[in-house]
């Protein structure tokens, strides 16, 4: 992508309704635009960004055996009187009427829909297990939205479903959905720990949510600092083996950690107090197994082998996609602006053209782009005519892992200059080492 024919609307100014970092730098950065309180529009820098880490979830639920599906965000009331949850639910709910006075709602979630979707095609314990899952917009009239996409009203969710015969297969589909989160944050070059949790809205009686640790998080969390040094790193993980999925659990489940929902005083005293620590951790995804608690009232049965209805045991599985673009950035940033981890980064690596116009310049920023494009790799090439302060300041805000600055000078010797966004380290290279560098 060439600069001067994108739409980057950078701002100079820091907003001053953004009172975080990550809602300050989105907007400065150009990638989202408030459209009402809590509901965005993504401007591309963001949206690619949202595509990004949509790619991973979507690649890690593949590799657990979850299936992909979509489901609306308009949903009847019916279904959600049948599970009781239509008063339940509260004011978080945005309910509306359609032409012929039929109550609809925008789903906060879809739990019912799903059921009822299951009980229509499913009859038998030989089509279990099951898992389905959505990336789908959600709307919850949040009391307080803010912090941008953090605590959005409209946000986007991963949320998956699964379907089983026996409590045990449904404790395993919970055990794959931790193993393949796991994985799905660190992609994201996050550290997002397991911690035990309530249960909320949802209902059930075993949960964990996922926390990334940062000052800005809503929630107040305890745990043993023995637990950050866990890595799930690239480990090859048989998703059927139920030992398999629950000794990752063990591993990442057995040291405290627990929301202050759930925090218990007693228990935390156990821990050395060298190791014990109390932090703010921002939410990006919540696993619960609620057995029957749906199926039951809404019939969702399948026959066994002995030929007897019974009810299937399930569990829902929720990532906060569009939240974590704002996760990312409170973890990964400086005074500058974005440090974009490898595996969402919007661009690979920015050009900064010096000297535009310049035809040496102009020739060899054009060379570095398609070779950096040939190997399927995407470019950021500033090619407008401003002086390079500007560029480089646009450059450090977006936080692309790499800038390569090409000047007249530079050129004479026969290089470039190479800049990490992470360490701010620069080298100067021949543009085709450069290239490599990055590849
Ligand atoms: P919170 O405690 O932050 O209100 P929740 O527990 O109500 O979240 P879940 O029902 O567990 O949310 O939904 C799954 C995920 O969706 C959450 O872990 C979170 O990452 C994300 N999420 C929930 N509410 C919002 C929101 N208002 N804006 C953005 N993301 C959200
Ligand atoms: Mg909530
Ligand atoms: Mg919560
Ligand atoms: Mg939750």
């Amino acid at each position: 992508m060439r600069l001067s024919r994108y739409f980057l609307p950078v701002l100079k100014e820091t907003p001053s309704e953004a009172q975080i970092v990550s809602h300050r730098y989105m907007l400065r950065a150009g990638m989202i635009k408030q459209a009402s309180a809590g509901i965005y529009s993504w401007l591309p820098l963001g949206f690619k960004v949202l595509r990004k880490i949509e790619d991973i979830v979507h690649q890690e639920q593949a590799r657990a055996g979850h299936i992909a599906m979509l489901m609306p965000t308009l949903q009847s009331a019916d279904l959600w009187r049948e599970s009781g949850r239509y008063d339940d639910y509260g004011a978080e709910m945005l309910r509306m009427s359609d032409r012929h006075g039929r109550d609809m709602l925008y789903g906060p979630t879809n739990e019912e829909l799903i059921t009822d979707i299951f009980r229509s095609h499913v009859g038998s314990y030989k089509d279990l297990p099951l898992t389905l899952y959505h990336v789908q917009w959600k709307f919850r009239d949040e009391i307080r939205p803010r912090f941008g996409v953090m605590r959005g009203r409209e946000f986007l969710m991963k949320d998956g479903y699964n379907f089983d015969l026996t409590k045990e297969d449904a404790l395993h589909a919970y055990n794959r959905h931790l193993v393949s989160y796991l994985r799905t944050y660190e992609r994201m070059g996050l550290q997002a720990i397991p911690m035990r949790a309530d249960s909320g809205p949802i209902g059930g009686d075993d949960t964990h949510e996922f926390l990334v640790l940062a000052e800005t998080g809503e929630s107040e969390v305890f745990y043993d600092s023995q637990i950050t040094d866990l890595k799930f790193g690239d480990r090859e993980i048989d998703f059927d083996s139920h030992e398999q999925c629950q000794a990752v659990l063990e591993e990442f489940t057995s040291r405290y950690a627990r929301t202050d929902e759930t925090h218990d005083e007693t228990l935390f005293n156990q821990i050395p107090e060298e190791r014990r620590r109390t932090a703010r951790g921002i939410e990006v995804g919540q696993i619960f197994y609620f057995g029957t608690k749906y199926s039951e009232p809404m019939g969702a049965t399948v026959q066994d082998s002995d030929g007897n209805k019974v009810p299937v045991h399930m569990g829902s599985h929720g990532i906060g996609v569009s939240r974590l673009l704002g996760a990312i950035i409170e973890a990964s940033h400086d005074d500058k602006g974005i440090i974009w981890p490898e595996g969402v980064t919007p661009f690979h690596a920015g050009i900064v053209n010096l000297k535009q116009g310049d035809a040496e310049a102009d020739a060899a920023c054009e060379a570095l782009y398609a070779s950096l494009t040939a190997l399927g790799l995407e470019p950021l090439y500033d090619d407008r005519n401003e002086r390079a302060g500007g560029k480089f300041a646009t450059m450090d805000l977006i936080g692309l892992p790499w800038r390569i600055t090409v000047g007249p000078r530079g050129l004479k010797n026969g290089v470039v200059e190479l800049t990490s966004r992470r360490t701010g380290e620069s080298e100067e290279l021949a543009p085709e080492q450069a290239v490599e560098r990055i590849a």
